[in-house]
């Protein structure tokens, strides 16, 4: 099976993304979990030319994908799933927990990290929280993540196959837990002892830091809990919350000139100024 899955690589992502898309875009048409102000129209033509732009750039930048890569360190023998002997289901589900561990922990560094901040933070500047937001990330952003995933294939070797469903279950759980549907409470707490939902995410894209720096996992849940940056639910309940930064807050900000150039423009955290420092307008 796996090697159908390898040899379809392009169409089974391309189902996948267009599949989980359409059906997240109508739940949220059907259960909208909050109102966005800004139209529609603005925020998903930017957030998805973004993806379009971000697709070319990364294969235009890399030779091989991920997946061909783990192909090419599976010949070679090189990395640690290729020192052992492993069963292929037990190396499969082993090699997804790690490379979600992985993104967890890569997470973590861009909120800390200020110069890698400014990249991440385009995709928390987004005022409202929704599918689109899943998929809106800066360029380089794509580009060091990239640079970092292959660093981790080359040192684990992982089964070719795990890395396709990493990256088709990454996908699909970004869009599923960015988005603005509404899910019974009890189906929430339920659901989020297994994988990020939406509720859980959302926190993570509150205005108020404390909430910003915590819920960092995509996928797995565990992580968060098991480290303690774990936040139930926000301070100001879904409904109150706000979403986004301090800064870039305008409908201009969310056009994707405004985005690309989002890291070089103000200081990388408008909390780390004291208030005399503090812009009058950053809402201009
Ligand atoms: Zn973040
Ligand atoms: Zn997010």
């Amino acid at each position: 099976m796996s090697g159908t899955l390898l040899a379809n690589e392009p169409v089974v992502r391309m189902v996948f993304f267009l599949g989980v898309l359409g059906a997240m875009a109508i739940w949220e048409l059907s259960a909208p979990r909050r109102r966005i102000e800004i139209p529609r129209v603005v925020r998903w033509t930017n957030n998805l030319g973004m993806v379009v732009l971000d697709t070319l750039i990364v294969r235009f930048t890399y030779p091989v994908a991920a997946v061909g890569l783990a192909l090419l360190a599976d010949q070679k023998g090189w990395g640690l799933f290729n020192m052992i002997d492993a069963p292929d289901w037990l190396a499969i589900v082993l090699a997804v927990v790690l490379l979600d561990l992985a993104i967890y922990l890569q997470h973590v560094l861009f909120h800390a990290v200020p110069a890698l901040w400014r990249l991440h933070r385009m995709h928390h500047a987004d005022v409202g929280f929704d599918v689109t937001t899943g998929l809106r990330f800066h360029p380089l952003e794509i580009l060091i993540s990239m640079a970092i995933k292959m660093g981790l294939v080359l040192a684990l070797g992982p089964p070719a196959v795990a890395v396709l469903v990493f990256e088709i279950l990454l996908n699909a759980t970004a869009m599923f837990n960015h988005s603005n549907i509404h899910l019974p409470a009890k189906v929430d707490r339920v659901l989020r002892l297994f994988v990020v939902t939406p509720d859980m995410h959302r926190v993570h894209h509150s205005v108020d830091r404390r909430e910003t720096d915590s819920n960092y996992g995509f996928n797995l849940p565990w992580w968060d809990r098991l480290l303690g940056t774990y936040v139930a639910q926000p301070r100001q309940g879904h409904e109150g919350m706000t979403i986004g930064i301090e800064q870039f807050r305008s409908r201009r900000d969310q056009w994707m000139d405004r985005l690309l150039l989002q890291p070089l423009r103000g200081p990388a955290r408008v909390s780390d100024l004291c208030d005399k420092e503090r812009p009058d307008n950053q809402t201009g």
